[in-house]
């Protein structure tokens, strides 16, 4: 384990090492991983599990990627644009339940121009004032991003789905820039936003090789939040007839991403919890600390599929907060709806 050892002392390990981290499971086997992830995620976060309310608002989006059902191209996706009155009464709602971050999720849709979404955010902040807001629509200016984070925005996901440039330019179109995205990323960055990376596990033309890249990339950035899923496809996209990403390898990723980012937030995601009926929990067991429940109105819901199958009941169901307190329990985990803002931790101020 002298690797491991390494990253915990904070060394930044070359592409060659985390790729033997990642292949190597004779050294490095999964459970040991997981436990170590976990332990690590239990004296930064304890057994807290933040519960983020997901509004997912428009499904319109100008982007052509390969992998995702919200493609311009999909002519069979159902498409909507919550108003903001509907997006103002979820957060309400939702904040009267007790969630204290609101993740406004989206196509990167033209209709929502700064002069619309900055007002927004400024009123939900004034709604919800203990609240924090989390936005998630994709590559601005930054100007744009400078204009949300004085409304009032306090974090932006944007992943980077791979940080392999050859990789990247074979799951989007041409007119898409990696190094924009990654331009973007250190822009939020620099704004002070908490900042969300992160990449698909298993998508076509991955290997272990890109997720290396992704390991150097993640160490390189610090972002504040990582999103992990496995690759799941929808049959309306280029990537119809392509295979699942293993869950196995995800929950590897998640654990690799907790030991190299100790007080990263990692959600469990939604396509982990549709690949596999345990997923979610699995997550927080491979070291794992967040689930953003759906608060979106249902009959929306199921119009928002940037893969197929995708899970919008049960644990994902933001109205359905004593199911998922109930269930976090269970499974030794205290979901809480408090803010939950990232702890800045160094490596060397712990003994993992
Ligand atoms: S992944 Fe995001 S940017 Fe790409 S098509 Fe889907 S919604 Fe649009």
């Amino acid at each position: 384990m002298d690797l491991i050892r390494r990253v915990l002392d904070g060394a930044s390990l070359s592409k060659t090492e985390w790729l033997s981290l990642i292949c190597d499971e004779e050294a490095y086997p999964d459970i040991a991983l997981h436990e170590l992830a976990s332990s690590i995620r239990d004296k930064v976060y304890g057994r807290r599990v933040f519960l983020r309310a997901l509004v997912e608002f428009t499904s319109y989006c100008r982007n052509d990627c390969y992998y995702c059902g919200l493609r311009r191209s999909n002519g069979l996706a159902e498409r909507y644009r919550l108003t903001p009155d509907e997006i103002l009464s979820a957060c309400s709602d939702g904040y009267a339940a007790g969630f204290r971050t609101f993740v406004l999720q989206g196509g990167e849709d033209a209709y929502w121009r700064d002069d619309r979404l900055v007002p927004l955010v400024r009123m939900i902040k004034q709604s919800c004032p203990e609240a924090a807001i989390t936005l998630s629509v994709g590559e601005r200016s930054r100007e744009s991003y400078r204009a949300l984070r004085e409304a009032g925005a306090d974090r932006y996901l944007l992943r980077h789905e791979t940080a392999d440039s050859v990789h990247y330019s074979l799951l989007h179109p041409a007119d898409m820039s990696f190094g924009n995205r990654i331009g973007c990323l250190r822009t939020l960055k620099e704004l002070g936003y908490q900042t969300g990376a992160g990449m698909m596990i298993g998508s076509p033309h991955s290997s272990a090789e890109t997720l290396a890249s992704d390991m150097v990339f993640l160490q390189s950035l610090k972002p504040e939040m990582v999103g992990i899923g496995p690759f799941i496809p929808h049959r309306d996209t280029p990537f119809g007839s392509e295979r699942m990403g293993s869950v196995e390898l995800t929950l590897r990723i998640i654990s690799l991403v907790r030991i190299a980012l100790p007080s990263a937030l990692i959600p469990s995601t939604t396509a982990l919890a549709t690949a596999s009926s345990d997923g979610q929990i699995a997550g927080l067991d491979a070291g794992a600390n967040v689930i953003m429940p759906n608060i979106t109105p249902v009959r929306e819901r199921k119009k928002y599929l940037l893969y197929d199958g995708k899970k919008i009941t049960g644990e994902e169901d933001g109205y359905n907060l004593a199911g998922i307190m109930e269930r976090l329990s269970l499974a030794g985990y205290e979901g809480t709806l408090e803010r939950g803002d990232f702890i800045s931790v160094a490596a060397s101020q712990h003994s993992w």
